[in-house]
């Protein structure tokens, strides 16, 4: 692991998480600006870009019980948002079992099989940002963190699926995880 290499992990920026989808966050518009200053940035300074998706089964049961049917396979609402510019980005997909329950895009894995926790393994740092805070962005950096990398969410470029987001934030910032504008962001690993 290079300490200082970095990667932007986008997670899971499809339609049914924006306002009109099936499980949409309030204010997921505003993360689109942030987003895709930060994945130019990234191609400028060739980082890591992951975009993480769910595209889970018709099928899917507790996953579907807990949360409404959200992000079915083929379906429209399972589509990045078009406003988000992809160029470059290596795709995870996650949730793809009808028995699959959880928020993590750690798990997910590239058209090739290999997981995100492989692909990032050559990164020190890692930018975490996307849909919704209190469930897979939350998790997903909460991993990450884990596995001992420099771990940020970009405060302005996730939103919350609820009005629970202060707690959740300050959970994981106990965890050790930085919580950082974008401009913050750049101007100190940029
Ligand atoms: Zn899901």
């Amino acid at each position: 692991m290079k300490e200082n290499k970095v990667a932007l992990v986008v997670v899971d920026p499809q339609i049914d998480f924006f306002p009109g989808g099936a499980l949409g966050a309030p204010k997921a518009g505003q993360i689109i600006k942030p987003v895709n200053t930060l994945l130019n940035k990234g191609r400028k300074n060739s980082w890591g870009i992951f975009i993480s998706r769910e595209l889970h089964d018709l099928q899917t049961k507790e996953h579907f019980n807990v949360h409404g049917t959200h992000c079915v396979i083929g379906s429209p609402g399972a589509e990045i948002h078009p406003e988000i510019n992809t160029q470059g980005a290596v795709f995870i997909n996650k949730g793809t079992g009808p028995d699959d329950h959880y928020y993590s895009s750690l798990k997910g894995k590239d058209e090739k099989g290999k997981t995100l926790e492989e692909l990032l393994a050559e990164f020190g740092i890692v930018a975490v940002m996307g849909l919704v805070l209190e469930y897979c962005v939350g998790d997903t950096a909460i991993d990450i963190k884990k596995l001992g990398k420099e771990t940020i969410i970009i405060n302005d470029a996730t939103a919350p699926l609820t009005d629970k987001d202060k707690e959740k934030r300050s959970e994981l910032r106990k965890l050790g995880i930085m919580i950082l504008s974008t401009k913050t962001f750049l101007k100190r690993y940029c």
